[in-house]
């Protein structure tokens, strides 16, 4: 068979949207010892003595709170392995449904002076710069409200050397020219297997808090419902707190996604914001480096 005559196009399967997870068999029930099959003289009847207690079967993983769904199928082409699920809804304390991880790459350039070229399309891997501007627009009309009162996971000194650090390397460093370059930096979101799942340009001069958000938003467009998201990033504990602060996340999906930080920037974080946010210590983040 030539590699022409393979269907490439079609998807993976679907999962059925009503397979439910098994339930585990219950235990064997302690019975008494079978009595004697030798006659014995009639005795007056006695009380039953109570059966020892059985243990009660493992529940499964929050199974009232699972819900069928079908993730999009341009999520299931990227990785069949992370949304391929048919139930969704886990508890993000348990590692959520999906894990992504994000972070920007400044090794990546476009000059503008050559415009779009030739070739026009719209690639499915790259968030358009409109959306992202929206996304832009929306988060710096929330920080001009009034924050809500949330006290912080990790304590407000440690969060604020967090913040401090961040500032210094990604928002105010200028990390790429951007009179000569329309695209300095390229921001990327992968699943746990390391596949890539949605791009955008970075059109700053530093990372900012508009490509994580809207590379979130464009994966949970894509998710059932009530999918939930365990969410590397090498800020997460600074963005997480400011999720919190103020609503930037569409209605509903805050509750939906948490934050880590990739391995291999947790280090770089005080030890107390790695207690909570490095997924070394976060359950259900498992040893990828995201
Ligand atoms: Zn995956
Ligand atoms: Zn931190």
């Amino acid at each position: 068979m030539s590699i022409d005559e393979l269907d490439t196009t079609s998807p993976p399967p679907c999962p059925s949207p009503h397979r439910s997870i098994p339930s585990p068999s219950p235990p064997p029930t302690l019975l008494p010892p079978p009595t004697s099959p030798l006659p014995t003289p009639p005795s007056p009847p006695r009380p039953s003595p109570p059966r020892p207690p059985t243990t009660p079967p493992p529940t499964p993983l929050n199974p009232s709170s699972l819900t069928s769904g079908c993730a999009a199928r341009v999520l299931r082409e990227r990785c069949p392995a992370c949304f391929g699920l048919e139930e969704w809804g886990r508890s993000l304390r348990d590692g959520g449904d999906v894990q992504l991880g994000a972070d920007g790459c400044f090794s990546f350039r476009h000059l503008r002076s050559v415009g779009d070229g030739p070739i026009s399309y719209d690639s499915s891997y790259f968030v358009s710069k409109e959306k992202v501007a929206q996304v832009e627009k929306r988060i710096n009309k929330a920080w001009k409200k009034k924050p809500a009162v949330f006290k912080p996971a990790i304590p407000q000194e440690a969060l604020d050397a967090c913040q401090e650090s961040w500032n210094a390397v990604n928002e105010k460093k200028q990390k790429t020219n951007t009179k000569h370059f329309d695209a300095g930096g390229v921001f990327v979101m992968t699943c746990r297997h390391s596949q890539v799942l949605f791009l955008c340009d970075i059109d700053t001069p530093g990372e900012q808090q508009k490509y994580i958000v809207a590379l979130l938003e464009e994966v949970n467009s894509l998710l059932p419902p009530r999918a939930t998201i365990l969410q590397a990033y090498n800020v997460g504990c600074v963005t997480d707190h400011s999720f919190n602060l103020f609503q930037i996340l569409t209605n509903g999906f805050r509750e939906r996604v948490s934050f880590i930080i990739n391995a291999m920037h947790a280090f770089g974080h005080r030890w107390v914001c790695q207690l909570v946010y490095s997924p070394r210590c976060r359950g259900g983040a498992g040893l990828s480096d995201m």
